[in-house]
């Protein structure tokens, strides 16, 4: 960090931030410019109260310099983060994953359904809740172990991997006995019991961006799952809460040059809590692709005006199938597959 101090202060108040900064066991370089007066902190500050500092009579302000995430930081490894989810996909590659299917597992029939014509359609791994995070306490929660147990009979059928929804910390271990990877969801995306609980177990995090959060908060929340152990991580941007009402959250696809820039982990793009409407869909999908998306992971649904949840937002299979074909066009065209 670097403390500005004010014109006004005196040299007293720069050698009492210089002995508060060694007391803090850190280094002090005071630098006199012809206006202001700086004292640099050398060491890492990130354990420390930086704020206290601005206590001090005649600092002016306290800025951080390193970034409050480390192991999350793109300067901390060399290579990009690829995360493989089970035998089908790999997210952060070359290759785009799509990763589809309904928001909710509904029945055993439902999921079947789903899961082999999102496959022929050209995902490479099936979503679906079998914990679902309701906001309201009436609406439908999901199907449980049972509905854990169906997607594993799904993934059994088509070969693809399964990702899915885990609530709370005690469900962590059930849901990473059957999904190949844990989804954990705008509402718990500071439940950071739940963070360290998905870091202690070896299946992959896809972990959505809390839908008021900023992207160093973001970044500073999956670095829970990273230093509890799980370094598969994949960042997914799910729209966040503005005063746009034509979509239900307002999608913001310049995180994805922006975490590329920031991050070695993956970034993956919802566009259906993202939009709200399924009519909106297909084309977010490509503008997240042109704009460097790791992954899709679209809600798809077999007979979307009987979904039980989230059916406006969902598509068809054979949308799916027809906005495939573009994103393949797409993804050459910015040296990517899908
Ligand atoms: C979902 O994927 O169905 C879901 C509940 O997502 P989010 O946590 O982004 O609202
Ligand atoms: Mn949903």
């Amino acid at each position: 960090m670097i403390v500005v101090m004010n014109p006004s202060a005196t040299p007293q108040q720069v050698e009492q931030v210089a002995k508060l900064i060694r007391e803090m066991g850190l280094k002090d370089h005071i630098i006199k410019g012809t206006d202001l007066t700086v004292v640099a902190v050398i060491g890492d500050d990130r354990k420390k109260d930086r704020g206290a500092l601005e206590q001090v009579p005649g600092v002016d302000r306290v800025v951080p310099i390193l970034a409050p995430y480390k192991m999350a930081a793109r300067e901390s490894k060399p290579n990009r983060t690829v995360v493989k989810l089970g035998n089908s996909a790999t997210v952060g590659g070359n290759q785009v994953a799509i990763i589809a299917g309904p928001c909710s597992v509904e029945s055993r029939a439902q999921i079947l359904d789903a899961a082999a014509k999102c496959k022929a359609a050209g995902a490479n791994a099936l979503r679906g809740g079998a914990f679902k995070p309701r906001t309201n306490p009436y609406s439908f929660q999901g199907l449980g172990e049972d509905g854990l147990k169906m997607l594993a009979e799904a993934r059994d059928a088509t070969g693809l991997a399964i990702v899915t929804e885990v609530v709370t910390p005690g469900e962590v271990e059930l849901v990473a006995k059957y999904a190949d990877c844990l989804q954990i969801g705008t509402r718990n995306s500071q439940n950071f019991k739940l963070l360290e609980a998905a870091g202690k177990q070896p299946k992959p995090v896809l972990f959505k961006r809390g839908m008021s959060m900023t992207l160093d908060e973001f970044l500073q929340a999956s670095e829970y799952i990273l230093a509890a152990g799980n370094g598969n991580v994949i960042l997914c941007e799910r729209g966040i809460r503005t005063f746009e009402d034509h979509t239900r959250n307002t999608l913001s696809l310049s995180v994805l040059p922006e975490l590329h820039l920031r991050t070695h982990l993956p970034v993956v793009i919802d566009p259906s809590q993202g939009t709200g409407h399924a009519r909106l869909v297909p084309d977010m999908c490509k503008a997240s692709v042109a704009a460097g998306a790791d992954g899709l992971i679209i809600e798809v649904h077999p007979d979307p005006s009987h979904a039980m949840t989230d059916g406006a937002q969902s598509i068809t299979p054979d949308t799916l199938a027809t906005l495939v074909a573009s994103l393949k066009r797409i993804a050459a065209a910015v040296d990517r597959s899908v």
